[in-house]
């Protein structure tokens, strides 16, 4: 089971700006790279769209309250795309295709929490892919860089599992990427 993943700080700084791009709603991108033994080294973000939409099924929420009122006392659901995200399936079916041709592993996909902690939600649990990483980052405004405390790794066994992974950010000068990162795969 993976107890480490590996980025460097362009990785990482693609992955964060592309989640933030969607703020203040979630963002999601799919993640690329390897696997060494106990470490993933995340070496591709594949941006996605977030498609949740209300009438998406959902399980976890009890039907009363999925909907509440608001001030003005009018109904409305409860969730929207600000805490809830949807991996666009064509981007999937994208990302596994280019994968298969490259010899890399699609490691798991990373959402961004608008509001809130980086902590996977109950929904998150539920819904996560068995056998996958799970990257949150908590991005409270477009504008302020999120720091080591704002976000966070998992592994999700095959039962589906959390086990936190260590974050480990390659050490590599201002500017120079590692040898095989390519932060963008697309536009
Ligand atoms: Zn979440």
């Amino acid at each position: 089971m993976p107890v480490a993943l590996r980025l460097s700080r362009q990785c990482l700084m693609a992955l964060e700006r592309s989640l933030a791009v969607a703020w203040p709603e979630e963002g999601c991108a799919l993640l690329l790279g390897r696997r060494h033994g106990g470490t993933l080294h995340m070496q591709g973000v594949w941006p996605c769209r977030n498609v949740w939409r209300p009438d998406w099924p959902e399980t976890c929420q009890p039907q009363a309250s999925r909907s509440s009122q608001d001030e003005a006392g009018n109904l409305q659901d409860a969730h929207s795309r600000s805490d809830r995200f949807v991996v666009d399936p064509l981007e999937l079916i994208a990302a596994q295709k280019y994968c298969r041709n490259q010899g890399v592993l699609l490691l798991g996909a990373a959402h961004s929490h608008p509001r809130g902690a980086p902590l996977p939600s109950a929904m998150d649990q539920r819904h996560a892919w068995p056998r996958s990483l799970v990257w949150i980052s908590a991005i409270a405004s477009p504008d302020r860089q999120p720091t080591e405390a704002d976000r966070g790794a998992w592994w999700v066994s095959g039962s589906g599992r959390f086990q936190p992974v260590s974050i480990e950010l390659a050490q590599t000068g201002f500017g120079k990427p590692n040898p095989g990162d390519q932060p963008y795969y697309r536009p």
